[in-house]
């Protein structure tokens, strides 16, 4: 059988299934035409007609097919519309909520702080949670606003409620130690915690707490943007790093917030109560100094 007698057969057999269009798949109409061109070369008894260049259907109908001249109807592609519900549909459950109705991302007040004041100043007169109803004063951090290490903590306890200064008391001596052992004073760094007031009785923070709170810190590191963040104890650690992972498996690596290392380390407070933590303490400090030697900010 010629080929142009096996494709007039398979286009008929796409009419009787009801299709009206010639879709060419991946042939192109040039490649119709060279078919039908060299069946009608190979057959003796048919003079050879050069189909119009690209004029498909005067190609098929040069080569014996019936070929409409009318455009054929559209089958329609589209799925059936849907039908409409006859109730609407429930709501789907609550997902995941990440950050607050503050819409700092788009242009709220954090965005328009420049400078760690101006943070300071917002947190002074925040009431985006409870804490600041039992809190005496607010503790929105302290150092250098140009600090290559930022130190963050979990929250403010008595001492730092008292002074509205990060750190202070015993845990806050040691920290100052710890900063001098690997030569920085506490006035070069930048101390903070993570939420800036005091959660009562130093009850450990409330999930919702963090949510409020955390858009400060964020935006303090984007002011200052330091070479290498140390987290001290296990809640500044979880906060930062969005993990529940234990201190214990977060030390010992390079982790990275927004692109800046982070070091974990246990709280100076926790030193206090376990002194078999300070080796350990000492070489995650050790791993910060490193790193600021080797990163210029
Ligand atoms: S703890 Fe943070 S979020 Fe809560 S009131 Fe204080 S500054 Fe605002």
């Amino acid at each position: 059988m010629h080929a142009e007698d096996l494709l007039r057969r398979y286009l008929e057999q796409r009419r009787d299934q009801g299709e009206v269009e010639l879709v060419l798949d991946t042939l192109s109409v040039e490649d119709v035409m060279q078919i039908i061109g060299a069946a009608r070369r190979g057959r003796a008894d048919a003079a050879p007609t050069p189909p119009a260049p690209g004029d498909w259907r005067h190609a098929l109908r040069s080569a014996g097919a019936e070929v409409s001249t009318a455009t054929p109807a559209r089958r329609p592609l589209e799925p059936a519309p849907l039908e409409a519900p006859t109730a609407p549909a429930a709501l789907p459950p609550d997902g995941l909520v990440v950050g607050t109705e503050g819409n700092e991302l788009f242009g709220g007040e954090l965005a328009h702080c420049q400078t760690i004041d101006d943070v300071a100043a917002l947190i002074k007169g925040c009431r985006k949670c409870d804490l600041y109803r039992t809190a005496k004063h607010p503790v929105p951090g302290e150092g250098s606003a140009a600090a290559r290490l930022v130190c963050v903590g979990e929250a403010p306890g008595a001492s730092e409620d008292e002074t509205g200064r990060p750190f202070v008391g015993q845990a806050g001596m040691l920290l100052t130690k710890i900063l001098e052992a690997i030569k920085l004073s506490r006035d070069e760094a930048f101390i903070v915690n993570v939420l800036k007031h005091r959660p009562p009785g130093n009850r450990n923070p409330l999930p919702t707490e963090v949510d409020a709170c955390r858009p400060y810190l964020i935006r303090q590191l984007e002011i200052i943007r330091p070479s290498v963040i140390v987290a001290f104890g296990t809640f500044a650690a979880q906060t930062l790093l969005d993990t529940k992972l234990s201190i214990s498996k977060l030390r010992g690596a390079i982790h990275r917030y927004h692109g800046i290392p982070v070091v974990v380390t246990y709280h100076p407070a926790a030193l206090l109560r376990n002194p078999a933590w300070k080796r350990p303490t000492w070489e995650d400090v050790q791993l910060a100094r490193r790193l600021l030697d080797g990163v210029r900010k």
